[in-house]
């Protein structure tokens, strides 16, 4: 089983549509969606969700009301500002039933039938002055480190582990696919990403396909990384401007360094012919071997606004140069050893 993972340094290189396109042209593949942060190739294939499942990582803190007696160890401690106080009025509104704390609203002492105003100073001072704040956490910004955790006193504060996100595995008109959304504001997509390239292999024996094809983040970080390591093959979707030169040859020396074998398609390449002639130089000294060349063309625009690839939209030079890109690709995936990288310095 062979896995091409196509990545590029930044985002809008074009990465998706010719992912999108390579779906179109192979037989035998499982997809694999591992740009998590912005995952988009839902959008051209359209998938049909089979299975959903939550992405857990990390943990986050959580006050059980009931329990906390108001000492503030925790904001004072909390070194994200994720903890809060607001108003008790807010917290039934935000927590609903469940929230009796006294806010002062003086409704018992208007309605009283028995006008027992010592009762009633009695439980406002068991349920109120000291609680008229309470103290929250701020999911967004609880970084999940638990100091709250261990300082509480009477160890009101919960730690469940944190929903980062969800996994799907879909069909589409090209196959199945393997796909993730990382929540807001949440971490840890490095292990999202190879949370959905596992399936995808898993997928690809279970149904006995040839390819994974890779649908990679975009940059140098961490979740490229997961999705570089062990792969059979990167495609580098670059353009031809200085930051797209400069963006190949980091991506391009992370592969090195992790001996992926790597080659390198310019996308609009004829935008600016001279800098592509450069990318392509560049590419060779990095041990990324140059496979084609694809024109700028409205087209693609038009294609992923009508919800398709390219190559189902149009049969222009465009998909031409695509199909060309693929078959040097293929070539290379059908070697049972790709030409090694050399070591990296
Ligand atoms: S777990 Fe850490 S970041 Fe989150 S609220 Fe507690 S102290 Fe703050
Ligand atoms: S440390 Fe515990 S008891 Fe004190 S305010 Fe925070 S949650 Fe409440």
């Amino acid at each position: 089983m062979k896995e091409l993972v196509v990545v590029s340094g930044k985002g809008g290189t074009g990465k998706t549509s010719i992912v999108a396109a390579f779906a179109a042209l192979t037989p035998s593949k499982v997809l694999a969606d591992c740009d998590v942060d912005a995952a988009d190739l839902h959008l051209v294939l359209q998938p049909e969700i089979r299975s959903r499942n939550e992405f857990r990582s990390g943990h986050e803190a959580v006050i059980r009301q009931d329990a906390c007696i108001g000492c503030g160890a925790c904001l004072v401690n909390c070194r994200f500002d994720a903890i809060r106080t607001v108003s008790n009025a807010d917290l039934a509104w935000m927590f609903g039933a469940g929230i009796h704390a006294c806010n002062d609203c003086d409704v018992c002492v208007r309605s009283c039938p028995l006008r027992s105003l010592d009762m009633i100073n009695a439980m406002r001072e068991a349920s109120g002055e000291a609680r008229k704040t309470a103290f929250v956490v701020d999911p967004i910004s609880c970084e999940g480190c638990g100091v709250c955790v261990d300082i509480c006193p009477v160890k009101a504060i919960s730690f469940p582990e944190r929903v980062s996100g969800e996994w799907f595995i879909s069909d589409t008109r090209h196959g199945p696919m393997v796909h993730a959304r990382l929540g807001i504001a949440a971490d840890n997509s490095g292990k999202l990403v190879s949370l959905v390239r596992q399936q995808a292999r898993q997928l690809a024996q279970d149904q006995n396909k040839e390819f994974i094809l890779v649908d990679g983040p975009p940059g140098i970080g961490c979740p490229v990384i997961a999705s570089l390591t062990g792969a059979s093959l990167v495609l580098i979707v670059t353009e031809p401007t200085l930051s797209g030169q400069h963006d190949l040859q980091r991506v391009a020396e992370l592969a090195r360094h992790f001996r992926i074998p790597a080659v390198v398609g310019v996308n609009k390449w004829d935008l600016n012919p001279d800098m592509t002639d450069a990318i392509e130089a560049a590419a060779v000294t990095l041990d990324a071997t140059p496979v084609g060349r694809i024109r700028y063309d409205r087209a693609v625009t038009a294609a992923q606004v009508a919800g398709k690839s390219v190559l189902e939209y149009s049969n222009n030079g465009v998909a031409d140069d695509i199909r060309n890109v693929w078959a040097a690709v293929s070539a290379l995936m059908q070697l049972d050893k790709p030409k090694a990288n050399r070591e990296a310095p």
